[in-house]
Protein backbone atom coordinates (compact mmCIF):
# COMPACT_ATOMS: atom_id res chain seq x y z
CA UNK A 1 0.00 0.00 0.00
CA UNK A 2 1.45 3.58 -0.92
CA UNK A 3 1.18 5.82 2.17
CA UNK A 4 0.08 9.57 1.31
CA UNK A 5 2.45 10.54 4.43
CA UNK A 6 5.89 11.78 2.92
CA UNK A 7 8.65 9.32 2.87
CA UNK A 8 10.48 10.78 5.05
CA UNK A 9 14.07 9.90 3.42
CA UNK A 10 13.15 11.83 0.64
CA UNK A 11 14.92 15.02 3.43
CA UNK A 12 17.58 16.40 3.08
CA UNK A 13 19.68 16.61 6.97
CA UNK A 14 18.93 20.38 6.21
CA UNK A 15 15.31 20.58 5.03
CA UNK A 16 14.94 17.71 8.23
CA UNK A 17 17.02 20.44 10.69
CA UNK A 18 14.18 23.08 9.35
CA UNK A 19 11.16 20.81 9.85
CA UNK A 20 12.11 20.51 13.66
CA UNK A 21 12.44 24.21 13.68
CA UNK A 22 9.57 25.19 12.12
CA UNK A 23 8.00 22.70 15.23
CA UNK A 24 9.03 24.52 17.39
CA UNK A 25 11.87 21.91 18.34
CA UNK A 26 15.47 22.33 18.25
CA UNK A 27 17.50 21.87 14.52
CA UNK A 28 19.70 19.40 16.53
CA UNK A 29 17.00 16.98 16.95
CA UNK A 30 16.79 16.75 13.07
CA UNK A 31 20.47 15.39 13.19
CA UNK A 32 19.56 12.76 15.41
CA UNK A 33 16.63 11.64 13.31
CA UNK A 34 19.18 11.34 10.19
CA UNK A 35 21.06 9.31 11.96
CA UNK A 36 18.50 6.93 13.00
CA UNK A 37 17.30 7.38 8.95
CA UNK A 38 20.42 6.55 7.41
CA UNK A 39 23.74 5.06 9.79
CA UNK A 40 21.17 2.70 11.82
CA UNK A 41 19.01 2.44 9.19
CA UNK A 42 16.35 2.02 11.30
CA UNK A 43 12.68 1.15 10.28
CA UNK A 44 10.43 2.43 12.33
CA UNK A 45 10.18 5.68 14.00
CA UNK A 46 9.64 3.66 17.44
CA UNK A 47 13.22 2.25 17.17
CA UNK A 48 14.66 5.71 17.76
CA UNK A 49 15.08 5.22 21.62
CA UNK A 50 16.59 8.70 22.28
CA UNK A 51 14.07 10.81 20.74
CA UNK A 52 10.66 11.28 22.88
CA UNK A 53 7.65 9.37 23.06
CA UNK A 54 5.96 12.48 21.92
CA UNK A 55 8.60 13.41 19.01
CA UNK A 56 7.77 9.73 17.47
CA UNK A 57 4.60 9.94 17.24
CA UNK A 58 4.81 13.29 15.56
CA UNK A 59 6.49 11.83 13.09
CA UNK A 60 4.47 8.41 12.79
CA UNK A 61 1.60 11.28 11.81
CA UNK A 62 3.70 13.36 9.53
CA UNK A 63 5.96 10.41 7.64
CA UNK A 64 6.73 6.96 6.66
CA UNK A 65 9.75 4.77 6.22
CA UNK A 66 9.44 3.29 3.03
CA UNK A 67 12.03 0.98 3.88
CA UNK A 68 12.56 -2.25 1.59
CA UNK A 69 11.41 -5.77 3.05
CA UNK A 70 13.22 -8.84 2.24
CA UNK A 71 10.21 -10.82 1.00
CA UNK A 72 11.91 -14.44 0.36
CA UNK A 73 15.99 -15.12 0.83
CA UNK A 74 17.89 -18.20 -1.37
CA UNK A 75 21.09 -19.14 -0.51
CA UNK A 76 23.05 -21.17 -2.72
CA UNK A 77 25.43 -24.18 -2.19
CA UNK A 78 28.83 -21.70 -3.17
CA UNK A 79 27.59 -18.98 -0.22
CA UNK A 80 25.76 -16.56 -2.57
CA UNK A 81 22.61 -15.19 -1.14
CA UNK A 82 20.01 -13.75 -3.33
CA UNK A 83 17.14 -11.82 -2.39
CA UNK A 84 13.40 -10.98 -3.65
CA UNK A 85 13.01 -7.42 -2.37
CA UNK A 86 10.03 -5.60 -2.12
CA UNK A 87 9.66 -2.09 -2.23
CA UNK A 88 6.86 0.23 -0.95
CA UNK A 89 4.48 -0.11 -4.03
CA UNK A 90 4.50 -3.42 -4.05
CA UNK A 91 6.83 -4.06 -7.00
CA UNK A 92 10.25 -6.81 -6.20
CA UNK A 93 13.84 -6.20 -7.43
CA UNK A 94 16.41 -8.65 -6.61
CA UNK A 95 19.87 -8.10 -5.07
CA UNK A 96 22.59 -10.47 -4.40
CA UNK A 97 25.48 -11.23 -1.84
CA UNK A 98 28.59 -12.70 -3.20
CA UNK A 99 31.08 -14.31 -1.02
CA UNK A 100 34.58 -15.13 -2.10
CA UNK A 101 37.83 -16.03 0.48
CA UNK A 102 38.48 -12.47 0.65
CA UNK A 103 35.86 -10.29 0.18
CA UNK A 104 31.73 -9.86 0.60
CA UNK A 105 30.54 -8.11 -2.86
CA UNK A 106 26.89 -6.54 -3.01
CA UNK A 107 25.15 -6.93 -6.30
CA UNK A 108 22.55 -3.89 -6.19
CA UNK A 109 19.49 -2.93 -9.05
CA UNK A 110 19.01 0.39 -9.75
CA UNK A 111 15.51 -0.08 -11.93
CA UNK A 112 12.35 -2.13 -11.52
CA UNK A 113 13.00 -3.98 -14.93
CA UNK A 114 15.32 -2.55 -17.70
CA UNK A 115 14.77 -0.38 -20.31
CA UNK A 116 17.26 -2.02 -22.70
CA UNK A 117 16.59 -4.98 -24.53
CA UNK A 118 20.04 -6.88 -24.65
CA UNK A 119 18.66 -10.51 -25.65
CA UNK A 120 21.35 -12.64 -24.09
CA UNK A 121 19.42 -11.14 -20.58
CA UNK A 122 16.67 -12.15 -18.36
CA UNK A 123 15.68 -8.80 -16.78
CA UNK A 124 15.44 -7.06 -20.03
CA UNK A 125 12.17 -9.51 -20.36
CA UNK A 126 10.52 -7.72 -17.58
CA UNK A 127 8.15 -5.25 -19.02
CA UNK A 128 7.40 -2.84 -15.95
CA UNK A 129 9.50 -0.36 -15.23
CA UNK A 130 10.49 2.47 -12.68
CA UNK A 131 13.90 4.09 -11.61
CA UNK A 132 14.39 2.64 -7.93
CA UNK A 133 14.86 6.26 -5.27
CA UNK A 134 18.05 6.84 -3.67
CA UNK A 135 16.98 5.18 -0.16
CA UNK A 136 15.89 1.87 -2.14
CA UNK A 137 19.04 1.21 -3.40
CA UNK A 138 20.80 2.19 -0.29
CA UNK A 139 18.52 -0.47 1.50
CA UNK A 140 19.47 -3.22 -0.37
CA UNK A 141 23.63 -2.62 0.40
CA UNK A 142 22.49 -2.25 4.13
CA UNK A 143 20.22 -5.63 4.29
CA UNK A 144 23.41 -7.30 2.56
CA UNK A 145 25.81 -5.48 4.69
CA UNK A 146 24.07 -6.69 7.87
CA UNK A 147 23.78 -10.39 5.58
CA UNK A 148 27.35 -10.46 5.44
CA UNK A 149 28.08 -9.50 8.89
CA UNK A 150 25.35 -12.69 10.02
CA UNK A 151 26.76 -15.28 7.40
CA UNK A 152 30.16 -14.77 6.63
CA UNK A 153 31.25 -13.06 10.03
CA UNK A 154 32.76 -10.00 8.12
CA UNK A 155 31.33 -6.57 7.06
CA UNK A 156 30.45 -5.82 3.13
CA UNK A 157 33.52 -4.73 1.12
CA UNK A 158 32.90 -4.52 -2.41
CA UNK A 159 29.30 -3.44 -4.39
CA UNK A 160 28.86 -3.37 -7.55
CA UNK A 161 25.45 -2.05 -9.73
CA UNK A 162 25.21 -5.06 -11.89
CA UNK A 163 21.90 -5.98 -10.62
CA UNK A 164 18.28 -5.04 -12.52
CA UNK A 165 18.03 -2.11 -14.85
CA UNK A 166 20.92 0.29 -16.17
CA UNK A 167 22.24 2.65 -13.87
CA UNK A 168 23.12 5.50 -15.97
CA UNK A 169 19.45 5.59 -17.13
CA UNK A 170 18.95 6.41 -13.40
CA UNK A 171 21.85 8.19 -12.92
CA UNK A 172 20.93 10.90 -10.08
CA UNK A 173 19.17 8.14 -7.79
CA UNK A 174 22.68 6.09 -8.40
CA UNK A 175 24.81 9.15 -7.63
CA UNK A 176 22.37 10.01 -4.42
CA UNK A 177 22.21 6.03 -3.33
CA UNK A 178 26.42 6.35 -3.56
CA UNK A 179 27.22 9.62 -1.84
CA UNK A 180 25.15 7.75 1.31
CA UNK A 181 26.94 4.52 0.92
CA UNK A 182 30.44 6.74 0.85
CA UNK A 183 29.24 9.11 3.64
CA UNK A 184 30.18 8.62 7.19
CA UNK A 185 26.92 9.72 7.68
CA UNK A 186 25.83 6.19 5.93
CA UNK A 187 28.22 3.34 5.29
CA UNK A 188 31.05 5.07 5.07
CA UNK A 189 32.52 2.52 2.29
CA UNK A 190 35.12 3.77 -0.15
CA UNK A 191 34.44 4.52 -3.56
CA UNK A 192 37.23 2.76 -4.92
CA UNK A 193 35.35 -0.29 -3.49
CA UNK A 194 32.09 0.54 -5.61
CA UNK A 195 31.67 -0.17 -9.82
CA UNK A 196 29.19 1.21 -11.64
CA UNK A 197 28.25 -0.98 -14.71
CA UNK A 198 27.07 0.01 -18.09
CA UNK A 199 25.99 -0.72 -21.02
CA UNK A 200 27.16 2.23 -22.43
CA UNK A 201 24.99 5.99 -22.37
CA UNK A 202 27.91 7.67 -24.23
CA UNK A 203 26.20 10.93 -22.71
CA UNK A 204 26.15 9.92 -18.85
CA UNK A 205 29.92 8.57 -19.22
CA UNK A 206 30.89 12.10 -20.40
CA UNK A 207 28.57 13.50 -17.02
CA UNK A 208 30.07 11.05 -14.69
CA UNK A 209 33.04 12.20 -15.69
CA UNK A 210 32.37 16.25 -15.75
CA UNK A 211 30.81 15.11 -12.10
CA UNK A 212 34.17 13.67 -11.22
CA UNK A 213 32.66 10.62 -9.67
CA UNK A 214 35.38 8.70 -7.42
CA UNK A 215 33.74 5.04 -8.19
CA UNK A 216 34.78 2.97 -11.06
CA UNK A 217 33.60 2.02 -14.37
CA UNK A 218 32.41 -0.88 -15.74
CA UNK A 219 31.17 -1.11 -19.93
CA UNK A 220 28.92 -3.88 -20.76
CA UNK A 221 30.87 -4.47 -24.11
CA UNK A 222 30.11 -8.11 -25.35
CA UNK A 223 31.27 -6.86 -29.02
CA UNK A 224 33.75 -4.13 -30.61
CA UNK A 225 32.04 -4.63 -33.85
CA UNK A 226 28.76 -2.64 -34.09
CA UNK A 227 26.78 -4.48 -36.07
CA UNK A 228 27.05 -8.09 -34.08
CA UNK A 229 26.76 -5.93 -31.13
CA UNK A 230 23.46 -4.37 -32.53
CA UNK A 231 22.18 -7.75 -32.98
CA UNK A 232 22.78 -8.87 -29.28
CA UNK A 233 22.00 -5.07 -27.75
CA UNK A 234 19.80 -3.56 -29.99
CA UNK A 235 20.15 -0.03 -28.47
CA UNK A 236 23.75 -0.12 -29.70
CA UNK A 237 22.25 0.93 -32.92
CA UNK A 238 21.47 4.79 -31.26
CA UNK A 239 24.93 4.64 -29.30
CA UNK A 240 27.53 3.30 -31.85
CA UNK A 241 30.78 2.12 -31.19
CA UNK A 242 32.34 4.89 -32.29
CA UNK A 243 30.36 7.42 -29.53
CA UNK A 244 31.06 5.05 -26.83
CA UNK A 245 34.74 5.33 -27.81
CA UNK A 246 34.64 9.26 -27.49
CA UNK A 247 33.01 8.64 -24.67
CA UNK A 248 35.50 6.48 -22.59
CA UNK A 249 38.10 8.80 -24.38
CA UNK A 250 36.49 11.78 -22.62
CA UNK A 251 36.48 9.47 -18.96
CA UNK A 252 39.85 8.68 -18.71
CA UNK A 253 41.25 11.93 -20.11
CA UNK A 254 38.99 13.38 -16.88
CA UNK A 255 39.70 10.63 -14.48
CA UNK A 256 42.56 9.13 -15.02
CA UNK A 257 40.72 6.07 -14.11
CA UNK A 258 41.05 2.59 -16.43
CA UNK A 259 37.99 1.05 -17.54
CA UNK A 260 36.67 -2.76 -17.37
CA UNK A 261 34.65 -4.11 -19.90
CA UNK A 262 32.71 -6.68 -19.40
CA UNK A 263 32.57 -9.71 -22.42
CA UNK A 264 30.93 -12.81 -22.49
CA UNK A 265 31.89 -14.97 -25.53
CA UNK A 266 28.46 -16.80 -27.53
CA UNK A 267 29.31 -19.50 -30.09
CA UNK A 268 28.89 -18.49 -33.65
CA UNK A 269 27.99 -14.92 -32.21
CA UNK A 270 31.51 -13.35 -31.69
CA UNK A 271 33.69 -16.28 -31.51
CA UNK A 272 35.75 -15.41 -34.29
CA UNK A 273 39.11 -14.17 -34.77
CA UNK A 274 37.54 -10.98 -36.77
CA UNK A 275 35.80 -10.33 -33.09
CA UNK A 276 38.96 -10.77 -31.30
CA UNK A 277 40.66 -8.33 -33.59
CA UNK A 278 38.19 -5.96 -33.16
CA UNK A 279 37.90 -6.48 -29.29
CA UNK A 280 42.20 -5.93 -29.05
CA UNK A 281 41.67 -2.87 -31.54
CA UNK A 282 39.02 -1.19 -28.59
CA UNK A 283 41.08 -1.96 -25.96
CA UNK A 284 44.00 0.44 -27.38
CA UNK A 285 42.07 3.16 -27.14
CA UNK A 286 41.62 3.73 -23.15
CA UNK A 287 43.79 2.31 -20.34
CA UNK A 288 41.19 -1.00 -19.34
CA UNK A 289 41.09 -4.81 -18.54
CA UNK A 290 38.70 -7.07 -19.83
CA UNK A 291 36.60 -9.58 -17.66
CA UNK A 292 35.18 -12.93 -19.64
CA UNK A 293 32.24 -13.43 -17.69
CA UNK A 294 30.54 -17.07 -17.96
CA UNK A 295 27.42 -17.11 -19.91
CA UNK A 296 24.22 -18.14 -18.00
CA UNK A 297 21.97 -19.62 -20.16
CA UNK A 298 18.51 -17.90 -20.08
CA UNK A 299 15.51 -20.37 -20.92
CA UNK A 300 15.63 -20.39 -24.98
CA UNK A 301 19.14 -21.27 -25.96
CA UNK A 302 19.28 -19.04 -28.61
CA UNK A 303 22.56 -17.81 -27.29
CA UNK A 304 25.37 -20.88 -25.88
CA UNK A 305 28.78 -20.37 -24.48
CA UNK A 306 31.54 -20.32 -26.85
CA UNK A 307 33.87 -23.65 -26.30
CA UNK A 308 37.15 -23.42 -24.06
CA UNK A 309 39.11 -22.86 -27.88
CA UNK A 310 37.41 -19.76 -28.40
CA UNK A 311 37.90 -18.89 -24.51
CA UNK A 312 41.36 -19.48 -25.06
CA UNK A 313 42.20 -18.01 -28.38
CA UNK A 314 40.67 -14.73 -26.95
CA UNK A 315 42.77 -14.82 -23.62
CA UNK A 316 46.18 -15.68 -25.51
CA UNK A 317 45.40 -13.13 -28.50
CA UNK A 318 44.42 -10.59 -25.74
CA UNK A 319 47.61 -11.20 -23.23
CA UNK A 320 50.04 -11.45 -26.56
CA UNK A 321 48.75 -7.78 -26.62
CA UNK A 322 49.41 -7.06 -23.18
CA UNK A 323 45.57 -6.34 -22.30
CA UNK A 324 44.90 -7.83 -18.97
CA UNK A 325 42.07 -10.56 -19.02
CA UNK A 326 40.57 -11.89 -15.85
CA UNK A 327 37.76 -15.26 -16.40
CA UNK A 328 35.14 -14.38 -14.27
CA UNK A 329 33.60 -17.85 -12.95
CA UNK A 330 29.45 -17.84 -12.24
CA UNK A 331 28.24 -17.84 -8.56
CA UNK A 332 24.34 -18.32 -7.63
CA UNK A 333 23.58 -20.32 -10.65
CA UNK A 334 21.79 -22.69 -8.55
CA UNK A 335 19.27 -20.09 -7.73
CA UNK A 336 19.38 -18.05 -10.31
CA UNK A 337 21.24 -15.00 -9.17
CA UNK A 338 23.96 -15.38 -11.23
CA UNK A 339 24.77 -12.09 -14.45
CA UNK A 340 21.80 -11.86 -16.21
CA UNK A 341 19.17 -13.98 -14.30
CA UNK A 342 17.65 -11.70 -12.34
CA UNK A 343 14.03 -11.92 -13.28
CA UNK A 344 11.88 -12.02 -10.05
CA UNK A 345 11.26 -16.07 -10.76
CA UNK A 346 11.24 -17.67 -6.97
N1 LIG B 1 22.77 -2.61 -17.30
C1 LIG B 1 24.06 -2.75 -16.73
C2 LIG B 1 24.13 -3.58 -15.47
C3 LIG B 1 23.34 -4.87 -15.40
S1 LIG B 1 23.93 -6.31 -16.24
C4 LIG B 1 25.02 -3.28 -17.76
O1 LIG B 1 24.59 -3.59 -18.85
O2 LIG B 1 26.22 -3.29 -17.50
C5 LIG B 1 25.34 -6.88 -15.42
C6 LIG B 1 26.26 -7.68 -16.33
O3 LIG B 1 25.73 -8.99 -16.62
C7 LIG B 1 26.46 -7.01 -17.68
O4 LIG B 1 27.80 -7.06 -18.04
C8 LIG B 1 25.63 -7.88 -18.59
O5 LIG B 1 26.05 -7.78 -19.91
C9 LIG B 1 25.87 -9.24 -18.00
N2 LIG B 1 24.88 -10.24 -18.39
C10 LIG B 1 23.59 -10.05 -18.74
N3 LIG B 1 22.99 -11.21 -19.03
C11 LIG B 1 23.92 -12.18 -18.86
C12 LIG B 1 23.89 -13.61 -18.97
N4 LIG B 1 22.79 -14.25 -19.29
N5 LIG B 1 25.05 -14.27 -18.69
C13 LIG B 1 26.16 -13.62 -18.31
N6 LIG B 1 26.23 -12.28 -18.17
C14 LIG B 1 25.13 -11.56 -18.45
Amino acid sequence: MTSKKKDIRSLTKDQLREFFVKQGDKAFRGNQVYEWLWKKAAHDFEDMTNISLETRQMLEENFVINHIRVDAMQRSNDGTIKNAVKLHDGLTVESVLIPTDTRTTACVSSQVGCSLDCKFCATSRLKRMRNLNPDEIYDQVVVIDQQSKLYHNRPLSNIVFMGMGEPLMNYNNVLKSIEKITSPEGLGMSPKRIVVSTSGVPKMIKKMADDQVKFNLAVSLHSAIDEVRTSIMPFNEHFPLEDLREALEYWYAKTKRQITYEYVVWKEINDSQRDIDALVKFCKYVPCKVNIIEYNPIDDGDYQQASNLALENYITTLERNRIVVNVRRSRGKDIDAACGQLANKA
